[in-house]
């Protein structure tokens, strides 16, 4: 059997497996078994912006596997306590952090820091919001297909309209622990928060004695042009929550933690695999390497210059291209799935947010010429009205 084949055989069913296998990356390149390249504008869900097989977290990986892999964070270590000064200088206000593996994890973290920090039980959330899946930070989360067949979920967890300030001095009461936000909505379809909108966010919090924690999981490390997107809005949370891109591809989240969040106490929450020296030590490399790389200020210019050439194109298929840096959503007048399908054909890998937004997340590192393909290959892809033309097949 090939690779394909093992896959479908046994797989959970939990994922739309496609009909190639990637068996290689380099930069914002991939290939494939049968040795085709592909542009990939997805890093993996936002995971990869310094690129595939970035040559420093390689070496960093590689050396410290061989020194030590695992260490409980009771025992300190060298590593981590390098990443430690590394990741709280670049969150000024926010000087002490919690390690865990994930994205949902850090959010499921922030959630319950939240609670014992204010005593308060309720975590104010906003629609189109995404946070992950397990159980506290999918309660969070808005999607009803992510949701509904896990109800009931936990107590206590309100949606808003995001970017709705109304709406948001409605939903924080005295009950309410936190107010978790993403600074621009990823899965929900690629939406920047509105400057006034994360201001009256923070104001409201500090009011109503609330935490305001910011799920920087997608939108953090340089992806939007700063290092972390709250910074583009003169605001500091109570926590920031990371993963994906945090350890140059290697599994780690982490909190970031303000001097609101008090009454952590020994054994009160903890993570096996959290702070093991080879995350720590990719971490650290992915670090260095973005920060040496200006990666911020590539993802600002490029992420400019990608929105103004598919602005140019004027696409009568197209409602609208926003986002901030290399976060980028061309919103659709129709369904995306055979826009997304098509980009594939000509081996360029896109994601979709919510069923009429396609998604660009590339690696920071990806070259304008890749970045000119990928327009070129949008041009050609969104020339087709892809639903006119199944009405008129069907009327044949
Ligand atoms: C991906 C994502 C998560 C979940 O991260 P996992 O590592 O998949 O658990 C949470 N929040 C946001 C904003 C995300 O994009």
């Amino acid at each position: 059997m090939n690779i394909i084949e093992i896959e479908n055989k046994h797989t959970s069913g939990l994922y739309t497996k496609q009909n190639f296998a990637i068996v290689r990356g380099k930069g914002a390149s991939l290939w494939d078994s049968d040795g085709n390249e592909y542009i990939d504008c997805s890093s993996g869900h936002g995971v990869a912006n310094l690129g595939h097989a970035h040559p420093k977290v390689a070496a960093a990986v590689a050396e410290q596997a061989s020194k030590l892999v695992t260490l409980f964070e009771t025992f300190p270590n060298d590593q981590r306590a390098a990443l430690m000064e590394k990741l709280t200088a670049l969150t000024p206000g926010l000087d002490r952090v919690f390690f865990c593996n994930s994205g949902t994890e850090a959010n499921e973290a922030a959630i319950k820091f939240a609670r014992l920090s204010t005593g308060r039980p309720g975590i104010v959330a906003a629609m189109r919001g995404f946070h992950g899946r397990t159980l506290g930070s999918l309660s969070a989360t808005w999607n009803k297909k992510y949701r509904e067949p896990f109800e009931p979920l936990v107590p206590e967890y309100t949606h808003f309209a995001y970017n709705n300030i109304a709406a948001l001095e409605k939903a924080v009461t005295d009950r309410t622990a936190a107010v978790l936000l993403e600074p621009v909505q990823g899965e929900g379809g690629v939406y920047p928060a509105e400057p006034a909108f994360l201001q009256a966010a923070r104001r409201i919090c500090d009011e109503r004695g609330a935490l305001l924690v910011m799920d920087e999981v997608q939108s953090g490390f340089g992806r939007t042009g700063r290092m972390f997107a709250y910074q583009h809005y003169e605001i500091v949370p109570d926590m920031v929550c990371v993963a994906k891109s945090l350890a140059g591809g290697i599994p780690m989240g982490a909190v970031l933690l303000g001097p609101a969040v008090t009454n952590l106490g020994p054994g009160l929450h903890g993570s096996t695999f959290g702070g093991n020296p080879l995350s720590c030590a990719a971490a650290v490399a992915a670090l260095t390497a973005i920060q040496e790389e200006d990666l911020p200020r590539q993802a600002a210019e490029k992420g400019a210059y990608l929105m103004e050439k598919l602005r140019a194109l004027n696409l009568p298929t197209v409602r609208e291209v926003r986002g901030l840096g290399l976060m980028v959503g061309i919103e659709l007048k129709q369904k995306v799935a055979p826009y997304i399908k098509a980009l594939q054909e000509k081996r360029i890998i896109a994601l979709n947010a919510g069923l009429t937004t396609i998604r660009l997340l590339p690696p920071l590192v990806i070259t304008y010429q890749q970045l000119d393909a990928v327009v070129a290959a949008l041009a050609e892809v969104l020339a087709t009205d892809f639903e006119t033309e199944k009405r008129n097949q069907a009327d044949e």
